[in-house]
This record gives structure tokens, C-alpha cells and sequence, in this order.
């Protein structure tokens, strides 16, 4: 009877719960406060798989695993299959909603190079604050400061884990995601996702939820919790100009024959100024505007720039002033690297033969590498040259008086979710209210592919990365601050519960 009362009690509790993922939040750390070293043995035992996407047969462990993790939640899992590459690993917690909602990771790592790491890249290792090894499996509490260091631990081991956590916490809350919630696992992101186009194509009825939370990359410098709406695309070019065919005297041939070291140069700072705004005529014509929606988001972002330029050591910043974040709502063009002749103590007084200059572009909503191609090669051609895409033979040198080699490389466009969409306000809403107000990003600078998940209609795309932004990301000594993982938790089990209201 007694016992029977009390269930009849945590069950009115539960149902107001639902309603506040602040109290989801508690619930989900007292919860984890148990569990703490449960939920760590999982990660360490998935991390202790290797999981370099090349590498077939323990890829295959890799999702056989994550299929037993989701089964033991009561998960229906589907392995998505193409032809000798890593499947996919998707599980299902259907509610019988109107509304599916994916959270992705990957389950795959960067390349190791065993010999700069401290310890073994696939043996996991517990370490504290000083970098001193600890064990975990007898420690009375574990500090949320230790960190976990082992290959893709925090990229991306580490979101897949604090889900199925979050889902515990939930379950033993008695407490379920009020819309179908679905989990994509990929397993060859770091190798850049070379079949997630097709995949999401021959799987439309998996792969295509109404939105998708992707769960990858650190979370703000400032170490609080983030959100970002959007990710810019790219393109790259390679460029050579050419001066005589074989290398020249300077002081005989300097002044009249032409000198492809300087030819590029001036080029280069043709297509952009000192501030690094793009002088290529039409190129900011379609750029999207900011909205208000990000420009109050943007005002919000924490000012980490003093510490940057200190790390960095850089005297100046370009962009006229502008903050870091604003101008990654732009595009741009930057120089990967120049080539021509020899300097220092190589150097020699003569014409070199030609210069190479390596391009990229950062693209944003509305610009393509296709849309952008004829205006960038419009602007060389307005500067005379005349373009070839093949090595130009004799007598195309002798017959031509510019000639610039232009060769684009693949690419693809950026992708932007509105701040203000209902999906937007809701999940940052939930993250605040859970105790986890997160950095709204617009839009991250660099490059993922996530517009294939916007595609083809829109869908809402958000990224929610958990892990610490210190985290050796893709280098030697990939780590996971614990407290980072603990946090994650919160998150999801505050998202699982409380989306959508409608
Ligand atoms: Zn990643």
C-alpha cells in the first residue's frame, strides 16, 4: 500500500517534470552522481575499439557494439549498408509522435601517430588535473576535472555515450521523449563523410527526420555549453602564372620579361584588400544578410578575442574591427600557400619560370562553389589573363601574353538554420533552463558538410557539441574533461523530455 502510494506520487511528480528541464537536469545528475562509473566503463570500453574508418573489421566492432549498447536501451537498431564501406548505425525510440528528431554523432576517429601520444591511443587512460595517471574503477568519486584520454573519446565517442546515458536518467525518472527519437551513428566522418550523399539518398526513410541535432565538434572557449546554426561551405583553387621557360638573369631580363612571382601577388591582392574583404566584383551581391535573430546572438557571444590574439600572437586582427563571429557570417579568401623561385640562402637574381598560389573559399547561404566560380574567373580575365586548365604547351606560352592555369577543386555550399525558428528558440530555451545556457553561434567558420542534412527541403539543422574545447581534437592526446561528458547529460535528458512542445 505504502509502496503504492508512493509510485502514485513520483508519477505526479514525473508528469510536471516534464515540463521543466530544470528538474530533469537534477534528476539526470543525481542520477549520473550513481552511475558515474558505469557510464565511464562504457565509454572506455567503446574507445578501446579502434575506429579509423579505413579500418573495416573493427569499424564492424565498432557498430556491432553501439548496436548492443542501443538494444540494451530497448532501441530497434537498423545497420544502414553500402557496398565496403562503414554502415551506419541507426536506433530507434519511437513514441508514436507526429515528429522524428535525429541526434548524430560518429563513431569513427582521426588517424593516430602512436609514437607523440603519452600512453596507447586505443587503451583508454584516466588522468587528473597534474596529467598523473588515476584509477577510476577504484576511486570513491571521480573528479569532474580528471580526463579521459584515448582516440575519438570526445570526437565523438563521447556524445554517443552521454545519450544513452541521458536515456537512463530518463528511464529511471520513468519519464519518455514525447516525439520519435532517433539515433544516426556514421562511421566515416573524419575520412569527410564520402558516402553520407548517398546514404542519405537510398535511405530516405531513415535519414530523414523533421530535424536533426548533430552532436559533434567542442563546445565555447569560454567553456560554457554551445549551440551553432550553420557552418560555411568551401571550394579551393590552385593558380600558376608563368613568366619565361627557363629561368631568366634579372638584371639582363628584369623590367621586360614578365615576372610570375609578381603577377601573382598583384593578382592575389587584387581579389582581396588589406582587411580581407573580397574585391571580386558581384561576390558579396547574394550574401545573405545577418538577421536580428543573429545579431542578438552574436551580441551575446562571450569576447574571448584578448586571449586569442594573446595565443596567437598576433599585433592585429583583419576585418575593420568586426568581431571574430561576425565575420564568419562572411565569406572569404585566403591564401594556403605561395610558390616561386627560391628564397634565402637559396635565393638567386633571376625570373622564375612560374609562381603557384593556393586558394580557398569560405562560402556562406547563397553562394556556391558553382555561383562563385565565373565571377572569380571573370575578374581574371578582366586583369587580362587568359585562363587555360592544362598545362599550357610552347606554343601556348609564346603566343599568350597572360596566362593563368586555374584549377578548381571539389566543394561544397554552406548551410544556415534560422535562430528563430520554433526548433531554435526550443532547444536553447530547454539548454538554459536546464542550467545550460549556450553560446549561440550562427554560423561556425569552418567547413562540414551540413547542408547534405538540410537537404532537400530545409530541414531544420542544429549543432550541439558537448565535449571540452581543450580536447586535442584530431591531434595526439585526445582527451574528455568528465565534467564535460556530466554536462552532456543534463543536456540531452533536459532535450529528450522536453521537445517539441507541439
Ligand atoms: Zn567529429
Amino acid at each position: 500500500m505504502k509502496t503504492l502510494l508512493l509510485f502514485a506520487i513520483a508519477t505526479v511528480a514525473v508528469t510536471t517534470a516534464v515540463a521543466d528541464p530544470a528538474a530533469i537536469a537534477r534528476d539526470a545528475r543525481a542520477w549520473r552522481v550513481k552511475h558515474e562509473q558505469k557510464v565511464i566503463a562504457e565509454l572506455a570500453e567503446l574507445a578501446a575499439i579502434p575506429c579509423l574508418a579505413s579500418d573495416l573489421p573493427n569499424i564492424e566492432r565498432n557498430a556491432a557494439a553501439l548496436k548492443t549498447l542501443c538494444e540494451k536501451r530497448g532501441l530497434t537498431v537498423q545497420l544502414l549498408r553500402l557496398e565496403n564501406v562503414p554502415p551506419i548505425v541507426v536506433a530507434d525510440l519511437r513514441a508514436g509522435a507526429d515528429k522524428t528528431i535525429a541526434f548524430y554523432a560518429h563513431y569513427d576517429g582521426q588517424p593516430v601517430d602512436p609514437a607523440r601520444w603519452k600512453s596507447d591511443p586505443w587503451k583508454p587512460v584516466m588522468r587528473d588535473g597534474e596529467g598523473r595517471d588515476v584509477d577510476w574503477r577504484k576511486a570513491k568519486a571521480l573528479d569532474p576535472e580528471w580526463r579521459l584520454f584515448a582516440r575519438a573519446v570526445s570526437d565523438d565517442k563521447a556524445p554517443i555515450i552521454a545519450m544513452l546515458a541521458a536515456l537512463d536518467a530518463l528511464r529511471a525518472a520513468n519519464i519518455k521523449p514525447a516525439f520519435n527519437l532517433r539515433f544516426v551513428f556514421e562511421g566515416e566522418e573524419e575520412a569527410g563523410s564520402p558516402h553520407l550523399a548517398e546514404y542519405l539518398s537510398k535511405y530516405p526513410d531513415a535519414l530523414r527526420p523533421d530535424a536533426w541535432i548533430l552532436c559533434d565538434g567542442p563546445v565555447h572557449q569560454s567553456r560554457r555549453a554551445a549551440l551553432f546554426f550553420g557552418a560555411r561551405g568551401t571550394t579551393d583553387l590552385e593558380l600558376t602564372t608563368y613568366g619565361p621557360a627557363k629561368g631568366l638573369h634579372d638584371g639582363h631580363y628584369g623590367n621586360w620579361v614578365p615576372n610570375p612571382a609578381a603577377a601573382m601577388a598583384q593578382l592575389i591582392s587584387s581579389m582581396r584588400d588589406e582587411q580581407g574583404r573580397i574585391l571580386i566584383d558581384g561576390f558579396y551581391d547574394n550574401v545573405q544578410p545577418i538577421s536580428a535573430a543573429e545579431r542578438d546572438a552574436l551580441a551575446a557571444i562571450p569576447n574571448i578575442e584578448g586571449e586569442l590574439r594573446q595565443t596567437f600572437q598576433i599585433g592585429a586582427t583583419e576585418g575593420s574591427g568586426k568581431p571574430l563571429n561576425e565575420l564568419l557570417m562572411m565569406p572569404a579568401v585566403n591564401v594556403r600557400g605561395l610558390e616561386s623561385g627560391q628564397v634565402r640562402e637559396k635565393a638567386a637574381n633571376v625570373i622564375p619560370t612560374h609562381a603557384h598560389a593556393s586558394i580557398d573559399f569560405r562560402l556562406v547561404p547563397n553562394l556556391t562553389p558553382e555561383s562563385i566560380r565565373p565571377l572569380v574567373e571573370r575578374h581574371f580575365e578582366s586583369r587580362g589573363y587568359t585562363i587555360v586548365r592544362g598545362e599550357p604547351d610552347a606554343e601556348m606560352r609564346r603566343t599568350t601574353p597572360k596566362l593563368l592555369r586555374v584549377q578548381w577543386g571539389a566543394g561544397y555550399p554552406a548551410a544556415r538554420t534560422p535562430l528563430d525558428l520554433p526548433l531554435s528558440r526550443e532547444v536553447s530555451t530547454i539548454m538554459a533552463t536546464a542550467g545550460h545556457e549556450p553560446v549561440r553561434l550562427p554560423t561556425i567558420g569552418g567547413s562540414i558538410p551540413m547542408y547534405l542534412f538540410q537537404q532537400p527541403n530545409g530541414t531544420p539543422t542544429i549543432g550541439l557539441p558537448i565535449v571540452n574545447h581543450d580536447n586535442n581534437q584530431h591531434a595526439a592526446d585526445e582527451n574528455l574533461r568528465l565534467q564535460n561528458l556530466w554536462d552532456g547529460i543534463e543536456i540531452f535528458a533536459a532535450l529528450f523530455a522536453g521537445l517539441p512542445s507541439k
